[in-house]
């Protein structure tokens, strides 16, 4: 196997998210566990993410890992959480990663500023600043001892079914394809949602 390259991992990850950040830089550290234990990066569905928030670091986990979104092998748990568990069907092993407290905890001050910042009041001072504090700590998270900031715990096999193919349907009243599950019935004609949410108004 080759070894893991951090920086190279962070590279490839900001190019997909557009940008650097301490999340991202998390999402990095979790997928370097995955891969180190699990293996390879999911060309197919052999490899599963449950993920718990939706937040930068799952990007970096769809960049490197594999498991993305339109794949049906990346499942979204809106728990607020940052948890990342990860199921290998080919030997079953599943791997449950949480991000320590101290790890997501960010100065007062970069609060502040990112407060600032998004709301676009900040002078360039404090942009300038806001960007040294934000990069630091994700050079702070890749650099970070993984004892110090994850917790890696081997859970029992989750078993998960396959993402499923559907056929499409055409919609009456637009027209446009859509996937048969998704096919809303209303006097004996078939809707894709948008038209018949708007033949219910
Ligand atoms: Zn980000
Ligand atoms: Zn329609």
């Amino acid at each position: 196997m080759t070894p893991i390259d951090t920086e190279s991992m962070l590279k490839t990850a900001i190019r997909f998210h557009g940008h650097q950040c301490p999340g991202l830089a998390m999402g990095v550290r979790v997928s370097e566990v995955m891969l180190r234990e699990l293996g390879k990066p999911a060309k197919d569905e052999e490899l599963v993410a449950i993920v718990e928030n939706n937040s930068c670091g799952v990007d970096a986990i769809q960049a490197l890992t594999g498991c993305t979104f339109a794949k049906g092998n990346l499942i979204f748990k809106d728990f607020g959480k940052f948890v990342y568990t990860f199921v290998n069907r080919e030997n079953q092993r599943s791997l449950r990663i949480s991000i320590k407290n101290e790890a997501v905890i960010t100065d007062p001050r970069h609060s502040d500023l990112f407060a600032i910042v998004a709301e676009k009041r900040a002078t360039q001072e404090e942009i300038d600043e806001f960007k040294r504090l934000h990069i630091g700590k994700s050079e702070e998270i890749l650099r970070s001892p993984e004892e110090e900031i994850l917790v890696i715990e081997e859970v029992a096999p989750i078993v998960l079914p396959m993402a499923h193919i559907h056929e499409s349907i055409c919609c009456d009243r637009c027209n446009e394809p859509v996937m048969e599950s998704r096919i809303r019935l209303l006097r004996g004609g078939q809707y894709c949602i948008p038209c018949y949410e708007a033949l219910m108004k």
